[in-house]
């Protein structure tokens, strides 16, 4: 295998996600074609699909094989074929499972409205249109983590319940690092996201966050707390560049950015965790939507959030800026040409299946050569 190949594993999982990774198959062979990309591919069941041909929803050789990866690209997973399964069986085990064993700490979510699609927002146009913002998510410590977490009968009668919001200064300084350095890739600005006036565990967040930004004097850094960035996401969500924040904060921030965009079928996430000793990241890219059981399998699924998705694995895990520009200036032109699948059909425009969508991808790109 060359030095420069990359070692792509893909994982369509279930539902609509076999159908729309053959659209990015189809990117994947145009750059390999036209660019002089090489990609070392190969699949692997995930979820469902795993369950049904291995009785586990994520094997060790599948595990091991996302390890040796150099990024992994997952459709979905999950199904009411398998909503009746015992818990460590269930599809979204083999997802949680990768995200543990590759150690995917930081969860990165653009949410980026296109021209074509700025009314498909609740929003008014004025306040979405041009919307471009990434919101970085700690991903394994935090509130959902922490310890000691129970519910305990009291001594004298009743019950409580409690989690622990801890975040150590190593987590703290890692997530802030790929915020920072994901903010020297755009317009050097970054809001952090806190709850530091009442939570002491986020007052050492804010210091961290602060400590890093010495090594990044170019960089803007600016906190926020997490009520008043509720809010100012839906007033003047613009005004965001990068933002990063804890586990909790970034699970609800990041589902309400994700609706600014109005269209789940197109929103794009990328998960990395810590770089070895040689620099290598692991990292899984996969749509944020789910695997749509009520329209798997007939061909009128949205492809292109895994096509974005893949676009971010080139500029983020592969460092090729110019062909994750290449595809999302295709995704742009095709939309702004009038070709829609139906989750983004809108009156006067063209209505596309899912493999018509992939193909106008590439016919797009082919007119970049
Ligand atoms: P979903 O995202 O699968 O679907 C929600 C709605 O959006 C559906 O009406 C669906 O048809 C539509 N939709 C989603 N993606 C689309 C696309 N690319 N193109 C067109 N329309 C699209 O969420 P859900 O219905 O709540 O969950 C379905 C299954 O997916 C469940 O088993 C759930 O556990 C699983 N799920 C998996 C993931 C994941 O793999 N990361 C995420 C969310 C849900």
């Amino acid at each position: 295998m060359a030095a420069d190949t990359k070692k792509i594993l893909i994982l369509p999982g279930d539902g609509i996600g076999p159908e729309v990774m053959d659209q990015v198959r189809r990117v994947m062979d145009w750059l390999s074609a036209n660019r002089g990309l090489s990609f070392d591919v190969s699949g692997g069941l995930v979820g469902g699909a795993s369950y049904d041909a291995h009785g586990t929803p994520l094997t060790d050789e599948t595990l091991a094989d996302a390890m040796a990866s150099d990024a992994v690209l997952l459709g979905a997973v999950g199904g009411p074929k398998w909503d009746g399964l015992p818990f460590d069986k269930k599809p979204e085990r083999g997802l949680l499972g990768l995200r543990k064993e590759m150690g995917l700490f930081a969860n990165l979510r653009p949410a980026v409205v296109f021209d074509a699609l700025a009314d498909a927002s609740t929003l008014k146009t004025e306040v979405v249109k041009g919307l471009d913002i990434m919101i970085v998510r700690e991903l394994t410590g935090g509130i959902y983590f922490g310890e000691p977490k129970a519910i305990e009968d009291l001594p004298g009668g009743g019950r409580k319940g409690y989690n622990t919001l801890v975040y150590s200064d190593y987590e703290v300084d890692r997530i802030a690092r790929v915020a920072f350095d994901l903010a020297m890739k755009r317009n050097k600005k970054i809001c952090s996201v806190d709850k530091a006036n009442v939570l002491v565990s986020m007052v050492l967040w804010r210091e961290e966050v602060e400590k890093v930004a010495k090594d990044y004097k170019e960089v803007e850094l600016s906190h926020m707390y997490v009520d008043n960035a509720a809010m100012q996401l839906i007033r003047d969500p613009k005004q965001f560049d990068v933002v990063v924040t804890g586990n909790m904060f970034g699970d609800i921030l990041s589902d309400e950015a994700a609706q600014l965009t109005g269209s789940l079928g197109m929103l794009p996430s990328a998960s990395l965790g810590a770089p070895d000793e040689t620099g290598k990241r692991p990292a899984m890219y996969e749509p944020v939507h789910g695997s749509a059981p009520d329209i798997a399998g007939r061909d009128i699924a949205n492809p292109l959030a895994t096509i974005l998705s893949f676009s971010m694995m080139l500029r983020y895990s592969f460092n090729m800026d110019a062909e994750a520009d290449l595809i999302d200036t295709a995704v742009t032109n095709v939309l702004n040409g009038g070709l829609r699948t139906a989750d983004i059909m809108q009156d006067g425009k063209a209505r596309v299946s899912t493999s018509v969508m992939g193909e106008a991808i590439t016919r797009e790109l082919d007119k970049a050569i």
